[in-house]
C-alpha cells in the first residue's frame, strides 16, 4: 500500500499536524485519467505555491457523473498509483462528489489551487476557501495536452484502421440520409500500376488525380477506395506494407484537403474464391452496411480502369466510369460491360459527373 493514499478523514488530521509545524497546505483536485505534460506542468506549478500539496482524485462514478459515462479509461486505483508517483505530489486521497466543496470545508487549504479554464466566479469552492482565510490560485494549463483531445487522436487513428480489415465490423452512428459514394479502384486509377506495388515509395499519383479526387468530393461524394491486393494472399507482401502505401496516399493526397472516406481491400487470391475480389461486390457491400444501407446507388459512381471494376459497380447498380489511365480497360476481361462514361482520367471522370449532378 502506497504510503501517500490516504482516507478523506485521514488527511483531516495529517493537514492539523502539519499546519501545527508551519506548512503551508495546497489542494487541487481533478480525474488525472490519461497523465499528460499538461497535467505535470500544471502540479509542478501548483507545488512551487505550497509546502504540502494534497490531490483530491475523483472516484470513477463522480467522473462518470461530471464527464459522461465512458470515462475515466483508467480505473481510480490505478489513477491514484499514477498519481502517488509522482514527486510533486505529497498526499492523495479519493472522493464521491462532483465538486470540492466537501473537500475544501474538511481540508481547510491555504492554497486551493485549480487549472487556470476555471474563473474564480464559476468555482462554487471558491467563497468557502475564502471564507476560511484561504486563497484560490489559479494556472494556466496548455489546451493541447488535454485527455479529452488524446482521446479524439486515439479514435482517429483507430477509425482509420478499422476501416481498412474489412474482416472487423464497423460501427458507426446510424446515418439518417442518403449518401453519394464514389466508389474509386486504386491502382491504375489513382496511382501508376505496378505488379504488387508494397513499397511506399513507388506509389506515384497517376495525371490530375488529386484534382478530380477534389472535385468529386466538392461535388458532395464520399470517396470509398475499393481495391484488390492479392499479393497479400500469395505472400508477396503483408497488410503492414499495404498500410505503409496507403500512408503515403494520405501524405500525397493530405495538399489537398482531401478526406477518403474509407478503404475497402481484398486480400485474397484468385484460388481463394472469396466474394470480395473484383467483380464480385463483396466490398461494396461492406462500404454499403458500413453507411447504414443509405448509399444512394442511383447517384453513385464506381470508378476504375479496369473492366472487372465496371462489372463490379455495374453489378452492385452505381453508374460507372472507366479511366484511360492504367489498363485503359485493355485487361478486356468482360468486354460486354459497357461504363456510362469513358473518361481520359480522374479530373475528366469529375466534369463528366459535375455535368450529370
Ligand atoms: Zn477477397
Amino acid at each position: 500500500m502506497n504510503t501517500k493514499i490516504k482516507s478523506r478523514e485521514e488527511i483531516v488530521e495529517l493537514v492539523e499536524e502539519l499546519r501545527n509545524k508551519g506548512k503551508t497546505i495546497g489542494f487541487t483536485s481533478g480525474a488525472f485519467d490519461i497523465l499528460h505534460a499538461g497535467h505535470i506542468d500544471y502540479l509542478y506549478k501548483a507545488k512551487e505555491v505550497c509546502d504540502v500539496l494534497i490531490l483530491g482524485l475523483n472516484s470513477d462514478e463522480s467522473i462518470k457523473k461530471y464527464k459522461d459515462q465512458n470515462r475515466p479509461i483508467n480505473n481510480f486505483k490505478f489513477r491514484a498509483k499514477v498519481a502517488c508517483s509522482l514527486e510533486m505530489i505529497d498526499f492523495v486521497f479519493g472522493f464521491e462528489e462532483v465538486n470540492n466543496n466537501i473537500n475544501v470545508e474538511l481540508i481547510k487549504p491555504d492554497f486551493y489551487i485549480k487549472a487556470g479554464d476555471y474563473t474564480k466566479e464559476k468555482l462554487s469552492s471558491a467563497s468557502i476557501v475564502e471564507k476560511f482565510g484561504g486563497k484560490v490560485v489559479l494556472i494556466p494549463v496548455q489546451n493541447d495536452t488535454s485527455t479529452s483531445k488524446t482521446i479524439q487522436k486515439l479514435i482517429e487513428l483507430e477509425k482509420l484502421k478499422s476501416f481498412e480489415v474489412i474482416s472487423e465490423s464497423i460501427d458507426l452512428p446510424k446515418l439518417n440520409e442518403k449518401v453519394k459514394v464514389v466508389f474509386v479502384d486504386r491502382d491504375g486509377t489513382i496511382n501508376k500500376e505496378l505488379s504488387y506495388l508494397h513499397e511506399p515509395e513507388k506509389f506515384v499519383l497517376e495525371k490530375n488525380v488529386p484534382e478530380g479526387l477534389r472535385k468529386i468530393q466538392d461535388l458532395g461524394y464520399k470517396l470509398v477506395v475499393v481495391t484488390d491486393q492479392s499479393g497479400i494472399g500469395l505472400g508477396y507482401f503483408t497488410k503492414e506494407d499495404m498500410f505503409k502505401v496507403h500512408g503515403q496516399m494520405f501524405k500525397l493526397l493530405l495538399p489537398f484537403n482531401l478526406k477518403i472516406d474509407r478503404i475497402y481491400f481484398c486480400p485474397h487470391s484468385i484460388e481463394d474464391n472469396c466474394n470480395c475480389r473484383k467483380p464480385k461486390t463483396g466490398l461494396l457491400e461492406k462500404a454499403m452496411a458500413s453507411y447504414s444501407n443509405m448509399i444512394d446507388l442511383e447517384n453513385s459512381y464506381f470508378i476504375g480502369d479496369k473492366t472487372s471494376d465496371i462489372k463490379c459497380g455495374d453489378d452492385f447498380g452505381v453508374n460507372t466510369i472507366l479511366v484511360k489511365t492504367g489498363s485503359w480497360g485493355k485487361d478486356n476481361r468482360y468486354p460486354e460491360v459497357k461504363p456510362n462514361y469513358v473518361a481520359e482520367d480522374l479530373l475528366d471522370a469529375a466534369w463528366f459527373m459535375a455535368r450529370n449532378n
